[in-house]
């Protein structure tokens, strides 16, 4: 089976989620967990946004030695640098450079030209690789950047030395047909793109970022990016404990693997639900917005729904995970109702 690269960015990406700010002994704490569930690269901030994610970022490129540790900057000399001085002790580093490429954000945002956003993009590759040889590029807004201009600089990128090329459905504006016929054009028309991996960032802003994820797997993306429990800017990001199951309930239809532990997925969602406040998400339920004074009584029923179906392609611990995580949400999601209904 082919190996999906799991990159889970709960600590970046995730963080800018309303009520999901934590401090660096959380990050830390979450951080190790990460590691012990088996993702591949985890992007532990963003070092020259405060001085918090600085020291968040160097204290897990510090202990966390197993997974790549990633840290993202914009596409500027001083970003880059800091993000550097932050990942330099890590064991495996990975310099994560940004620009948005669509119109509407180089008219409206960075009030540049295409050309200089072109030249921008190279430039800071060539800078990141000097100092770091695992450089991701991802181009904000690629689903709305005229596919022709992604394509010239995707390519000037790999060039300059790009390992990775995320494309990140930044506002979640894609449909799955859509996104997969991206990726595929993609492949065909970027220059040196079979040296490089490319990856998926999607957002949930129409539910449909995990299915734009799958999608992008199926048209060859074999790195996703993803968080615990979907949190994220907006509607949140991917949810890791979704995509990864798919890929072990259906793998008649996905055939890919990932280093993900599976008992580890329901302590990752607990922490993070511990960490933050924020409820859990369970990957057989979709009343997690919005739980009822029934939660409970479906989530058996669920369980037994899935056991029929899913049962025998389904791994023990697993699939005992999947159980316990719904039947928990239940409880809890139970609880909060009632509190909710006493409250209002
Ligand atoms: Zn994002």
């Amino acid at each position: 089976m082919e190996r999906i690269t799991v990159f889970d960015t709960t600590l970046r990406d995730g963080e800018q989620s309303p009520g999901c700010s934590m401090n660096v002994q959380e990050k830390l704490r979450l951080a190790h967990q990460l590691d012990r569930l088996g993702v591949d690269v985890i992007e532990a901030g963003f070092p020259i946004a405060s001085e918090g994610d600085f020291a968040a970022v160097q204290a897990i490129a510090a202990v966390v030695r197993r997974p790549i540790i990633a840290g993202l900057a914009r596409a500027c000399t001083q970003d880059i640098e800091r993000a550097w001085q932050a990942l330099k002790s890590a064991a495996r580093p990975r310099i994560h450079v940004f620009l948005a490429t669509s119109d509407i954000h180089l008219q409206y945002k960075l009030k540049i030209t295409r050309q200089q956003c072109l030249e921008r993009a190279r430039d800071s590759v060539r800078l990141a690789k000097s100092l770091c040889n695992d450089v991701e590029f991802s181009p904000e807004d690629a689903t709305r950047t005229d596919p022709e201009f992604l394509f010239q600089i995707l390519s000037a990128v790999v060039e300059a030395g790009a390992t990775t090329l995320n494309i990140p459905d930044t506002v979640g504006y894609t449909m799955p047909a859509e996104f997969a016929s991206l990726i595929q054009a993609i492949r065909q028309r970027v220059r040196g793109i079979e040296n490089v991996t490319i990856s998926a960032h999607c957002h949930n802003d129409l539910g449909l970022a995990v299915a734009n994820s799958l999608a992008a797997i199926e048209a060859g993306v074999r790195q996703v990016e993803c968080t615990i429990n979907g949190i994220g800017e907006r509607a949140g990001n991917a949810s890791l404990e979704e995509i990864v199951m798919a890929m072990r309930v259906r793998p008649d239809h996905y055939a890919y693997d990932t280093g993900v532990v599976g008992e580890q997925l329901y302590p990752a969602s607990q922490m993070l639900s511990e960490i933050t406040g924020v409820p859990a998400q369970c990957v057989c339920s979709r009343s997690r917005h919005s739980p009822g004074w029934h939660a409970e009584e479906s989530a058996d029923l669920r369980d037994h729904d899935a056991a029929v179906s899913w049962g025998p392609r389904f791994e023990a611990g697993a699939w005992q995970t999947l159980r316990t995580s719904c039947a928990r949400f239940a409880l809890r999601a139970t609880r909060i109702s009632i509190r909710s209904a006493r409250a209002g």
